[in-house]
């Protein structure tokens, strides 16, 4: 059984419109051979649930860069959002930075530029922060040992560096893949798609991994043999790879 496990922002959707539509044949072809996608994303609940929706997608998801994951049932691994915010606030005195939830709506379409009801969604955080860093990089380093120290974790998405519990994307992959191999009694084989720093460790877990070319960005440093780099864009690298490699398996 083959499962796809995918990022969402500048991998499956276009970084700057948000648009799928590039990668709807290969996602046309995964339905006709009854290969889940399972989507793993820094987004929260309600975020996955509406994208999920305009996609046609029923299969579990991982939410909050793996703190949530969503399989027939809520499954929690993550640390509660106000403990999270709280600790933040309280290194607001030492260091500069945003925070995601403190953001105006004009300020997050700014930055993200998500506006009613997605920016609304992009709001009810359960379990990570994005945190928007304007201090200098030898700060950073500081502030990653003090989130550290406090058994938390900093992770670098394509816009924002996420505060959020231990849990990768990598160990809900595993978990996810684990599930599905009780259930149907079966191994399961995985290909696991991204662009940024925060999917390295899903990359690193898949038996198959694939990084998404990213519009403004290079590619993040990923040590594992057998990495296929995609020559385009976004979704329609993320078509083109997922329908090489579908069609070779
Ligand atoms: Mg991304």
């Amino acid at each position: 059984m083959l499962l796809v496990f995918s990022d969402l922002d500048a991998t499956l959707l276009d970084h700057d419109n948000y648009s799928f539509n590039s990668a709807i044949p290969a996602l046309a072809l995964l339905e006709k051979r009854g290969i889940p996608l399972i989507l793993a994303s820094s987004k929260t609940r309600e975020e996955m649930v509406a994208i999920k929706k305009s996609m046609g997608n029923q299969h579990p998801f991982i939410y909050e860069n793996g703190s949530g994951i969503f399989f027939r049932k809520k499954t929690s691994f993550g640390v509660a959002h106000s403990k999270i915010k709280g600790f933040l606030q309280s290194l607001k005195t030492k260091f500069s930075f945003e925070l995601f939830s403190d953001f105006t709506p004009h300020q997050l379409q700014q930055y993200t530029g998500l506006t009613g009801q997605d920016a609304q969604n992009a709001t009810k955080r359960e379990y990570s922060e994005p945190v928007l860093w304007n201090d200098d990089d030898n700060k950073l380093k500081n502030f990653i040992t003090l989130i550290e120290e406090k058994s938390l974790i900093a992770t670098q998405g394509g816009r924002f560096l996420t505060i959020s519990g231990q849990q990768t994307k990598a160990d809900a992959l595993l978990w996810v893949k684990n599930a599905y191999e009780k259930e149907y009694g079966a191994p399961v084989t995985t290909i696991a798609l991204g662009d940024s720093e925060n999917d390295i460790k899903m990359l690193a877990a898949a038996d198959h991994a694939i990084l998404v070319r990213h519009p403004y960005k290079d590619f993040p440093q990923i040590d594992r043999p057998n990495i296929i780099r995609t020559k385009e864009v976004g979704p329609l690298g993320w078509n083109n790879a997922i329908i090489n490699l579908v069609r070779q398996l």
